[in-house]
């Protein structure tokens, strides 16, 4: 037997080549994180040999005996991870990813076409919530995820000028719409959720409640944000972001007369998935008992902490900030005021070795042309950064900014110009040697 290097030395090469590139950039990707050794072991484990269809205990295959084990040990840690009572809470923990889960609680709990209300993606909320793009021009709207070809949605939005979400106008479009469900969480808010408002308007309107949870799910474990579950019908997660596990999904129902155990795990598999992916779900498990540990509830403490003293940097250096800080692992800087387009600065910090993306921030027009970045503490707060090493993250992306604004001057208003323009560029260069 080869290894990787014998049998396909090109590919071991770019792996190689990525490692380097993951090991010595600035990692600010917000719903990025490094996972651990024991984990890597799992996904490249003999589990990724085995065919498991159904549940422990109940599989179309046989030789299931050690992998039941497996999945079951990542069930109940789950659940324990979460503080919950297993005689009210179950867990389906073979969703493939984040957005797989999602669709498979919309699958198991709505009818097709059924009415949902989730946070709006140019306000922070995640495609699989249910949006849509409109062209103005020929006056028409395209859904661009499954969740809005096959649901009714009417997304709610954040107050454009605050940025904390709308609960009001939330609350009346409710009354309206009749959602069958409401979903909160999302992908690019700084802030925490309102769970009991959620429940009151849920319950007004007869609505489900699912808290999509995949970005502060380390964060809820450990307490540093609120637990969704006194609130919420349904929450799901993927595992890769803060919780730091491998890429996988978690779906958490309420055991009770409405019978969500059956409709979820039907839901699951047969309806979407097939076979669960058991070296995932391992991953899963030995990451969820890292989660216990008081080392990681340090490591979460100390993800909140960074951002926030990003947060700081940034106001402190004039830049807006949307919400104007953070009370979780990321932060959504404005760059409107700065008149650069999001997209531009993300450019410059690839060129420095800083990775981030570019967002919509609130009060954007378009969101073809986000307003601003997104910034997250997570994957360098794993690498054991403190508030002082973020800070000088900070002062990086101002040095950035300033870099960008130079360009721009330079290349006018157009993206693939500024892109040249870079290229060569001796502060470019003076910058990118400092951040490495
Ligand atoms: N839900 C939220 C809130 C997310 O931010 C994401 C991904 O970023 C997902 C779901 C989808 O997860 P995945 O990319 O694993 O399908």
């Amino acid at each position: 037997l080869k290894s990787l290097e014998e049998h396909d030395p090109k590919l071991y090469d770019l792996i190689e080549q990525e490692k380097y590139r993951q090991f010595t950039e600035l990692e600010l990707i917000a719903s990025e994180n490094f996972t651990s050794r024991a984990v890597m072991e799992c996904l490249g484990s003999a589990l990724t040999n085995k065919y498991s269809e159904g549940l422990p205990h109940a599989r179309y295959y046989g030789g299931n005996e050690i992998v039941d084990q497996v999945e079951e040990l990542c069930q109940t840690r789950a659940i324990e991870a979460y503080g919950l009572n297993p005689e009210e809470w179950g867990v389906n923990v073979q969703p493939y990813s984040g957005s797989p889960a999602n669709f498979a609680v919309y699958t198991g709990l709505l009818k097709p076409h059924d009415r949902i209300m989730g946070l709006d993606l140019p306000s922070g909320g995640h495609l699989t919530h249910g949006f849509y793009t409109y062209s103005k021009k020929e006056g028409t709207r395209k859904a661009v995820s499954a969740t809005s070809v096959y649901f009714e949605s009417l997304p709610y939005q954040v107050d454009q000028v605050s940025g904390y979400i709308d609960y009001d106008q939330l609350e009346r479009d409710a009354g309206l719409f009749k959602p069958a469900m409401i979903i909160c969480g999302g992908s690019a808010y700084p802030r925490d959720w309102d769970y009991e408002r959620f429940r009151k308007i849920a319950d007004a309107n007869g609505a489900l409640l699912l808290m999509d949870m995949a970005h502060i799910s380390g964060l809820v474990a450990t307490k540093e944000q609120k637990s969704p579950f006194e609130y919420c019908d349904v929450v799901t997660t993927t595992t890769h972001k803060s919780l730091r596990g491998p890429r996988a999904g978690m779906i958490f129902f309420r055991k009770d007369e409405r019978g969500f155990e059956h409709k979820i795990n039907q839901a699951v598999f047969p309806a979407l998935q097939g076979g669960p992916h058991e070296h995932q779900i391992a991953g899963v498990a030995t990451q969820l008992l890292e989660v216990m540990t008081p080392e990681f509830h340090i490591y979460s403490k100390q993800v909140k902490k960074n951002a926030a003293a990003l947060g700081a940097k940034l106001v402190s250096l004039g830049y807006s900030l949307a919400t104007g800080g953070t009370e979780n692992h990321l932060v959504l800087w404005d760059l409107k005021p700065q008149k650069i387009t999001g997209s531009k600065f993300e450019k410059v910090c690839d060129a420095v070795s800083i990775t981030l993306n570019k967002n919509c921030v609130p009060g954007d027009r378009s969101a073809v042309t986000p307003g601003g970045v997104r910034v997250g503490a997570c994957a360098m707060t794993t690498r054991k950064m403190v508030e002082e090493d973020f800070e000088q993250i900070g002062q990086f992306l101002h040095e950035a900014l300033l870099i960008a604004l130079k360009v721009q001057e330079e290349s006018g208003p157009k993206l693939v110009d500024f892109v040249k323009c870079l290229k060569g560029n001796a502060d470019v260069a003076a910058l990118r040697k400092s951040v490495n």
